[in-house]
């Protein structure tokens, strides 16, 4: 398997799935895509349907990276998707299965579930690629003979799941911006709580913004970013993504008897990571109908998959929402499905995205190109705060079942596109607790609490509180290093 960018840099070259997996953006500023999607055979689809998650994430895995010897993929697979780090569910058979189907009922003829992922350490769906990543880049590391420090800047989720993913690894190191006292006490708990020692967080006084700033001023300081070995495991990362394929293979087996049935999912989207791989999973040839869209009130998205306009957004128009991950100005994986969309043209991705740079979007509403998005199985839809407050409400009444704000607005918006006789799955991307005052607000009840989080708040928290410049940052990283 041979990797390409976006935008054309690589190809003729060889870019194997280990040269790609610590690095971040392509040398031309592009994202890296197989130079084809591998296929999967009738034959493979009918095996793969009683596998085991980790046996399931290895053979979807093995076609993207054969330069990775086989027991070797095997034994990360099956350390990574083990039920007991999936653990955090309702009932033990649940933890077997990593990312079970839960049934939620009939809606406009047909089945209407939620696939779990969000059972994992931090409770919510970036564990599913993070875990694997830390067991990745620990692999890697070691034969390459190599350490990594991984610097990052966090208003909860990603940073959360990333030490959960990294702690206690050999080779890396973990230094993690959040602006001091501005997360909730559950999200601060969360990640202060770590005593490993590769794990360090950094508590800017500031706010998310300025955390942003300081990890790009260092980022940009090749020197200094080549001296000490800094890298980051942002949404763009090709092995996040590829991890989040196997899921999309998982549900479509749970949720119908024969590979002759097609499914729709629908997923809660920020930076189109998670339904990047879903078109993925749908290019391999996944029986899939639709990949519905769900942003909450940035919607970029689904302002592009309704009209072909893609706009990106100024910070003033940046929204603060109730369903925090998905608060986007652009999505950040949106060019590897464009890429996919125009016919894997290099040359135009180039300028589409020039002009994203200077003019701030792009309009396909005119080319004939937009028109192919049905082809590829997109439509889309927004939520507002009021929405996700009336569908937390109404899944609790109807079916019994506590849903995050996130996933209420997938399931909001999975209800405008059901089609009779074509299951409906939305991905469940966070558990309630995270995001416990919405749910307050929805259910006047607190939410439900896994057992390993009760009285996460008392732990002893470990952090070193900095200023909001990135110099002090990179004395203190050069410290500890
Ligand atoms: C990150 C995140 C999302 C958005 O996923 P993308 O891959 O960025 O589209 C949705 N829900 C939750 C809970 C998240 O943490």
């Amino acid at each position: 398997m041979n990797y390409i960018s976006t935008r054309g840099a690589g190809i003729g070259e060889r870019h194997t799935f280990s040269d790609i997996l610590l690095g971040g953006l392509a040398k031309d500023g592009g994202l890296y895509l197989p130079t084809e999607y591998p296929r999967v055979t009738a034959d493979e689809l009918t095996a793969w349907r009683t596998l085991s998650y980790a046996d399931l994430a290895y053979e979807i895995l093995r076609k993207f990276s054969d330069d990775i010897p086989a027991e070797d993929l095997r034994s990360l697979t099956h350390s990574t998707y083990t039920a007991s780090v999936y653990s955090n569910v309702r009932d033990h058979e649940s933890a077997v299965q990593i990312t079970p189907l839960k049934t939620l009922g009939e809606e406009g003829g047909t089945t209407v579930s939620l696939l779990e992922l969000s059972n994992g350490p931090t409770l919510a769906f970036k564990d599913m690629a993070m875990q694997l990543l830390g067991n990745l880049f620990e692999y890697t590391l070691a034969k390459q003979g190599q350490t990594l420090n991984i610097l990052g800047a966090t208003s909860g989720d990603t940073g959360s799941a990333a030490e959960y993913a990294m702690r206690g690894k050999q080779g890396v190191r973990v230094f993690m911006l959040s602006p001091h006292q501005k997360m909730s006490a559950f999200q601060t708990a969360q990640m202060f709580s770590l005593q490993d020692p590769n794990i360090f967080n950094l508590a800017v006084v500031g706010n998310f913004d300025n955390c942003q700033d300081i990890v790009k001023a260092v980022s940009n300081d090749h020197a200094f970013k080549a001296a000490n070995k800094i890298g980051t495991v942002n949404s763009i990362n090709w092995a996040r993504v590829v991890a989040q394929v196997i899921y999309y293979f998982k549900g479509y087996f749970a949720a119908t008897k024969s590979n002759a049935e097609r499914v729709s999912f629908t997923v809660p989207s920020g930076n189109f990571g998670n339904v990047c791989a879903g078109h993925i999973a749908r290019m391999m040839g996944l029986p899939i109908e639709q990949l519905v869209v769900a942003t909450n009130e940035n919607d970029v998205l689904d302002e592009f998959f309704r009209t072909g306009i893609y706009r990106v957004r100024t910070a003033a128009e940046t929204y603060h929402t109730t369903s925090p991950s998905m608060d986007i100005s652009k999505a950040s994986n949106f060019e590897r499905f464009v890429f996919d969309l125009l016919g894997r043209d290099p040359a135009r991705v180039l300028q589409l995205f020039r002009d994203v740079e200077e003019k701030g979007g792009f309009d396909l509403a005119a080319s004939g190109d937009f028109a192919r998005v049905r082809e590829f199985g997109f439509v889309s839809g927004r939520s507002s705060h009021a929405d996700r407050v009336d569908t937390i409400r109404d899944a609790f009444k109807r079916y019994g079942t506590m849903i995050d704000t996130h996933t209420a607005d997938g399931l909001k918006v999975a209800r405008e596109h059901l089609k009779p006789g074509v299951p409906m799955i939305v991905l469940e991307t966070a558990q309630p607790i995270k995001f416990g005052e919405t749910i307050r607000e929805a259910l006047e009840r607190e939410p439900e609490r896994p057992a390993a989080f009760i009285g996460i708040e008392e732990l002893p928290q470990k952090f070193d509180i900095v200023a909001a410049d990135a110099s002090v940052v990179k004395a203190y990283i050069a410290e500890r290093i």
